[in-house]
């Protein structure tokens, strides 16, 4: 008995440290198979085109359209594989979550090289991969979770209104295929729960029914999750959640699982200092390879089910900034705050840029809450920043950042301009830029505000929170407060 468990043991073990490898290789070539045309977040319809361009003409893809979207986009399917098994995965269903189309592409200049030959033959002799990268381009285009139809795709998998929805359906239906990946973003404010860990990467073995049976097709689902948590355990250790399994009769994780196709929901959330979610991206496609590979070899098939209960829950406990322990003085009387602030991002039309307009998210005892950022603001009182006195012509004349900072230690958060141009979104500098008859409102910490205050200890500043960003006003390192600290402050005209 003992020497049948210390084979079964070693032979686990040699599976383990094969893959464990294969995983590692993938991880360390990735530059090399990164599609670096699409390095922003905010991609659009037309990037992916001369892409697919390339694919079509290579013989080892086939590129099929296979539906349109309300404004006539194409929804193109891309196939690589010669196998009896059918693996089939979409993403961006919302418009606004891009993190795997990106890596989709990845994936497919992985397969258009020449490298990995063995893993590669053994993949697709074994698989058929068909891949519809950017479901809801219309959203895409606009940066939006629903379609044009204002319709959120995935309560559309019953009623089937939309065309992307139709395709969707029609695609699976005509491959019955084996395992569905339903690749999407969640926000970045979700973490493992009771941790301070940002659940970079959640997952989901969707219900088909109320009751969460647990049949083959989802075990199957159940099995390959266990798999790539174990592998991102490597790389973001701590940094997985588990979705909730309430089963949604409308959306398309839930029913394409009772269709019959094991199907993994893939959420991508946030990564600390990874603004465009790249690091997350590199993540998407180690995993997924790696995935695709062990159902190929059907090693995921012994894996211990009750694992999968084991992956912390998904919470949405998380803020940008969190400070804590800070007095603020209202109405002459001092009150120990935390402040949970969230730095929301603008989308700039046209481009795949934003800009930050910043909100107090939740203050007052925040204790079961952590930060992406955390300051303890023991001591320190919060004390409004003022307007600079004289009106300022242009920007030059404030000049380098460290002229700003000279500014904020004096207590200034606020610059006068003659005349802020119309073109103008963001100031550049850690200091509002106000109109000539813009009034600042007298501090008032509330939800909803945007969180500009200045700290200060034993009578001197100390910090400056401005549009959400923490500066430490005595680092003197002016490369700190561009690289991380601080992005935009405000303009109000
Ligand atoms: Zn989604």
């Amino acid at each position: 008995m003992k020497t049948k468990l210390l084979s079964l043991w070693l032979l686990v073990t040699f599976f383990c440290h094969s893959q464990d490898e294969i995983t590692s290789q993938l991880y360390e070539t990735y530059e090399a198979y990164k599609e670096t045309t699409l390095d922003k977040r905010r991609i659009k319809y037309h990037e992916l085109q001369p892409l697919l361009t390339k694919l079509r003409v290579d013989p080892k893809f086939t590129v099929q359209v296979v539906g349109n979207s309300i404004e006539g986009r194409d929804l193109s399917l891309v196939s690589i594989g010669r196998g009896t098994t059918n693996v089939f995965l979409w993403s961006q269903m919302h418009g606004n979550e891009p993190t795997a189309t990106q890596a989709i592409f990845d994936i497919f200049n992985f397969f258009g090289s020449e490298d990995f030959e063995a893993e590669k033959r053994e993949i697709l002799d074994n698989l058929t991969l068909h891949f519809l990268p950017m479901l809801n381009p219309d959203g895409a285009e606009r940066f939006q979770r629903r379609n044009l139809l204002g319709v959120d795709i995935n309560r559309d998998a019953l009623r089937l209104q939309s065309p992307e929805s139709q395709t969707l359906k029609k695609v699976r239906d005509s491959l019955n295929a084996d395992f569905g990946f339903n690749l999407h973003d969640q926000s970045t404010y979700y973490n493992a729960e009771r941790t301070e860990k940002p659940a970079t990467i959640s997952y989901l073995a969707p219900a088909y029914n109320y009751e969460k049976d647990i049949n083959e097709t989802r075990a199957n689902s159940m099995k390959v999750i266990v798999f790539m948590n174990n592998i991102l355990q490597k790389y973001a250790p701590g940094q997985v959640g588990r979705y909730n399994d309430d089963f949604e009769p409308r959306a398309f994780g839930d029913n394409i699982q009772k269709w019959g196709t094991s199907t993994i929901l893939i959420e991508s959330g946030g990564y600390p200092g990874d603004v465009e979610k790249q690091e997350i991206r590199k993540l998407n496609y180690v995993s997924i390879l790696s995935a695709i590979y062990t159902i190929a070899k059907e090693n995921y098939t012994n894996i211990p089910l009750e694992d999968y209960e084991k992956i912390p829950e998904n919470d949405r406990k998380l803020f940008d900034l969190k400070i804590e322990n800070a007095t603020y003085e209202l109405l002459g009387k001092p009150y120990v705050l935390d402040i949970g602030m969230n730095r929301l991002e603008v989308a700039i039309e046209d481009s795949n840029e934003f800009w930050y307009s910043s909100r107090i998210i939740d203050q007052g005892d925040l204790s079961t809450y952590y930060g992406y950022e955390t300051f303890d603001a023991t001591g320190y009182a919060i004390k409004q920043g003022k307007v600079y006195p004289e009106v300022v012509k242009s920007l030059s004349k404030i000049g380098a950042l460290e002229n700003a900072l000279g500014l904020l230690k004096k207590g200034y958060t606020y610059i006068r301009m003659e005349n802020i141009g119309n073109k103008m979104l963001k100031s550049p500098v850690p200091l509002h830029l106000i109109s000539k008859t813009y009034e600042v409102p007298e501090l008032n910490l509330e939800v909803g505000t945007n969180p500009t205050f200045l700290l200060e200890k034993d009578g001197d500043l100390k910090y400056a929170v401005i549009n959400g960003f923490l500066i430490d006003l005595n680092s003197g390192s002016k490369q700190r407060v561009f690289e991380w600290a601080f992005k935009n402050a405000m303009i109000y005209r």
